[in-house]
């Protein structure tokens, strides 16, 4: 056979398997990874306020170890920082525009990235578990507006609970008295913590019935009892806060319990009777967010693979470009491919989460453990690329390398990441 006709059968083949030999429009969904043009044209915005604004200031930023309040209120003001962004990212039905976002904001920078984006954590939490009432009421005042932009914080770690969500102590007592909920404890690792207008907690009602026991509840500005402890000083992602959050007799309205009560009481009943409970507050929306964890920790890979592609072009020793060692070109071939390999792991949770499909096999935990080890691995190859230099705070891989650390860490380490795939995969408690 020709290469020609070889060539003829396999596209009568391919067109064969997707019904399409007579011309007309094959039935049903297609697959496709072509971008429509709504998510190229939000992909070019983003990428157009991350390289103008975001990778400028980022230097600054991490050295100063504050948030950004400035870059905030510039991407409020373009319509970047809001509700309703995260709502048009949100509203595309494949679920990419929300990664491909993240990947492009965190592509200029991680720490100034997680101070635009650390409030949808928070809102994430309202929307997957509050009233329409409340989702209305809250999530808009997450983030305030364009002139006064605020930030919300979601915490659910506490100083003994981190990966074991289960041994949350803060709790949550209702005063039928008052119609109040009474919230005491602390909570470790906030990011926003303490600053946030909004803070959404993860408490317990009933520590008998561990996480099957606890409920997400919404502290709204100013209300007394909720304080900043501790700021964290951190090894990278240094534009965004971390603190600890103190919780002392807080009082907050009845309605401040997201569901509400009726729903919680239904859910402890049958958790009670010893039926299985549908949701678990802080579980639930370390689900859906985990791609877009992923993409973030990509958009810092990529960047890191990009600087590193560059350099390795430019930097002569012995007489000629580094890149033309095998070793280097070799390495950067690796980081691309990595690169792109964890995208498609992530789209494909991404899309996933967005149309309904079951976790099956924890292909959101599979996501984010592969874009954060991605990312860990990649900047410091881009380092090892970039010799001496890539070791100073003159460029900007090393910064790269410490925010990409954190990926491995938050949202469920990957051991957790792992554990959570092994036990989907084999059905077995594995511990
Ligand atoms: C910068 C930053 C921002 C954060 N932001 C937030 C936030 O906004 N809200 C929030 O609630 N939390 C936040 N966190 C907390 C974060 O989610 C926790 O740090 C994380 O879940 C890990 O918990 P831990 O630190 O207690 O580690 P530990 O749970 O103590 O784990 C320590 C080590 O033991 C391993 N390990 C634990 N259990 C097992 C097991 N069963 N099998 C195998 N290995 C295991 C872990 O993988 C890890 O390597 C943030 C943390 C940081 C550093």
């Amino acid at each position: 056979m020709t290469e020609t006709s070889a060539v003829a059968e396999t596209e009568q083949l391919v067109a064969e398997a997707a019904g399409k030999t007579d011309g007309a429009a094959p039935e049903g969904p297609q697959f496709t990874l072509e971008l429509n043009q709504d998510q190229k044209d939000i992909r070019e915005w983003v990428h157009g306020f991350a390289e103008g604004v975001v990778r400028p200031a980022a230097e600054e930023w991490d050295e100063r170890e504050e948030t950004p309040w400035p870059v905030i209120q510039e991407a409020a003001k373009i319509g970047l920082y809001g509700f309703e962004a995260l709502g048009q990212f949100w509203a595309d039905e494949t679920g990419l525009t929300l990664p491909i976002a993240n990947e492009e904001l965190f592509w200029g920078d991680a720490g100034i990235g997680m101070a635009i984006m650390g409030t949808s954590l928070a809102v994430a939490a309202i929307f997957g578990q509050g009233t329409p009432e409340q989702m209305g009421e809250w999530i808009p005042q997450c983030f305030g507006t364009a002139d006064d932009p605020k930030v919300a914080s979601f915490c659910s770690s506490e100083p003994d609970a981190g990966s074991d969500v289960s041994a949350i102590r803060t709790t949550a007592k209702y005063d039928e008295a008052t119609d109040e909920w009474v919230l005491n404890g602390q909570k470790a690792w906030a990011t926003n913590g303490g600053i946030a207008d909004v803070h959404v907690v993860i408490a317990t009602v009933d520590r008998e019935l561990r996480s099957r026991g606890h409920a997400a509840f919404v502290i709204p500005p100013g209300t007394k009892g909720c304080e900043q402890g501790a700021k964290v000083k951190k090894h990278g992602l240094r534009a965004s806060h971390t603190a600890d959050v103190h919780l002392d007799d807080c009082r907050i309205p009845g309605s401040c319990l997201l569901g509400g009560k009726e729903k919680l009481d239904e859910r402890l009943a049958r958790v009670r009777e010893g039926k299985r409970s549908k949701s678990q507050a802080a579980m639930q929306t370390f689900e859906a967010s985990r791609p877009t964890v992923g993409a973030q920790a990509l958009g810092i890979a990529r960047a890191a693979y990009e600087y590193a592609l560059e350099y390795a072009k430019e930097r002569q020793q012995f007489g000629r470009a580094i890149i033309e060692n095998q070793s280097i070109a070799f390495t950067l071939a690796d980081m691309k491919l990595e690169i792109d390999a964890a995208r498609l792991l992530v789209w494909r949770a991404a899309w996933m989460g967005r149309s309904g499909q079951k976790f099956e096999n924890a292909e959101g935990s599979m996501s984010k453990l592969k874009a954060g080890e991605v990312a860990v691995w990649s900047t410091e190859r881009a380092i090892q690329i970039l010799g001496g230099n890539g070791y100073t705070r003159e460029f900007p891989v090393e910064r790269m390398h410490r925010d990409a650390k954190i990926y491995t860490i938050f949202e469920g380490t990957s051991e957790i990441q792992r554990l959570v795939i092994s036990r989907a995969i084999s059905g077995v408690h594995v511990q």
